[in-house]
């Protein structure tokens, strides 16, 4: 094994340790230094190589699916509280500078029906959000390359979202922590001791009172105690060569099963397609397939009216909770020194940067939160006993 020169030498212990440097891991280490915590970051690969990098860059108002389906899902107060906590997580970034990013942009998003029922609940949904005191728009014709079509139906519009290039989200929010974090350090195992966790790494022990795991789809494979309640499900994109090519929002399509905008210089990024293979597209392997990769083609030329060149693939793996919300909970039989924060459910660029803030809250000061969940201690198996 190489040594580790002297210069690089560590401290390893620390009040709180955040493990993975995705957009949620970011956030808390912000957080914990706005706290004045002492702590690191330990990352396996390089600085938001896990989703964070990998995604559309819509920065959105709500769930992936609409209004009217998350009050049914989740219950209208739930469903309010939410679409709230997406404004103010955009709200906060916006008080953090992410402005000032070249790839920033206000841009509103557009959630588009092209069948007749999802029109109808995109319909119920424009009325419950103005009950509820959302700003929303409707749009029934436009002349955009997606309208072009003769495709769309309806569209509601959410007139204060934005979009960015994740990348640099992902380099501007880590800039002030970056001294915390090491990289290419992966986490094998995590163990109580005393009252501290020991954290075996790929370059040696580490220990802190606290960890924060912020690794999303990745944490059934570290703790398996949280394989039941987070589900890695792989996502798909695309990037075609567009010239010319307009769009007047930031789309959302099919329930938000697709999703498509322009990302500047002639480019439109387009997303989904992972509803028709289910059953492939799940687990934490982030290479891009055929089959989903010329559904996203097929799917991008019915929308767009014509085929344009691809000059990028590629794929990211999403933790998905079986309430489709986010989840922070202490990992059981820890004694509330290990800690989850994530799953995100395809949604964690819209969430991210408040429910890291809220973690961190409740991770030291017991404050719960919308997403606060309290998990079932694992049952010890029975001790088997020999016949008397
Ligand atoms: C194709 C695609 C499109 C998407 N589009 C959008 C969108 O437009 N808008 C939106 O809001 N959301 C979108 N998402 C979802 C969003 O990208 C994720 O919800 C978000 O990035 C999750 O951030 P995270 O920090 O929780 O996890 P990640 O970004 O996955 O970070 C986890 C980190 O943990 C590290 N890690 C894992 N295991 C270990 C270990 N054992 N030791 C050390 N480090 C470890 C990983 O290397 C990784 O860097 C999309 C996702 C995909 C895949």
């Amino acid at each position: 094994m190489q040594a580790t020169s002297y210069w690089h030498a560590d401290a390893r212990e620390h009040e709180v340790i955040v493990i993975g440097a995705g957009v949620a891991g970011l956030s808390a280490s912000r957080e914990l230094a706005h706290r004045g915590v002492d702590h690191v970051v330990l990352e396996r690969g390089v600085i938001g190589g896990g989703a964070s990098t990998r995604n559309a860059g819509f920065l959105m108002r709500g769930a992936a699916d609409n209004y009217a389906a998350a009050c049914r899902d989740f219950g209208r107060q739930t469903a309010r509280d939410l679409w709230r906590w997406t404004e103010d997580n955009l709200a906060l970034l916006r008080d953090a500078g992410i402005e000032q990013l070249d790839s920033y942009r206000a841009r509103a998003s557009c959630l588009l029906a092209l069948q007749q029922t999802e029109a109808e609940q995109l319909e119920a949904s424009r009325d419950l959000l103005a009950q509820d005191g959302f700003e929303v728009g409707w749009q029934t014709a436009g002349d955009d390359a997606l309208w072009s079509s003769d495709l769309a139906r309806v569209g509601l519009i959410n007139p204060n979202d934005a979009v960015c290039n994740p990348a640099e989200l992902i380099r501007w929010l880590a800039a002030p922590v970056f001294e915390r974090i090491r990289q290419g350090l992966a986490v094998h195992d995590l163990e109580p001791s005393g009252d501290a966790i020991r954290i075996a790494t790929s370059a040696g022990d580490y220990c802190a009172k606290r960890v924060l795991l912020c690794i999303n789809a990745f944490a059934p494979s570290l703790l398996h105690s949280l394989a039941e309640h987070i589900v890695p499900r792989r996502g798909q994109m695309l990037a075609l060569d567009a010239p010319g090519v307009r769009l007047d929002h930031a789309y959302y399509i099919n329930h938000g099963h697709e999703y498509i905008r322009e990302a500047g210089d002639g480019v439109i990024v387009i997303g989904g397609c992972r509803g028709l293979f289910a059953d492939e597209e799940v687990g934490e392997a982030d290479h891009t397939t055929d089959n989903v990769q010329n559904a996203l083609e097929d799917f991008a030329a019915s929308t767009l009216s014509r085929r344009y060149p691809v000059i990028s693939r590629w794929a990211g793996a999403m933790g998905f909770t079986d309430n489709a919300l986010p989840m922070i909970s202490s990992v059981p039989d820890t004694a509330e020194q290990i800690w989850f924060c994530g799953g995100f459910t395809g949604h964690g660029m819209s969430l991210a940067f408040k429910t890291a803030q809220a973690a961190v809250a409740q991770m030291l000061d017991g404050t719960p939160c919308l997403f606060s969940r309290e998990l079932n201690p694992i049952p010890t198996p029975p001790t088997s006993r020999t016949s008397p």
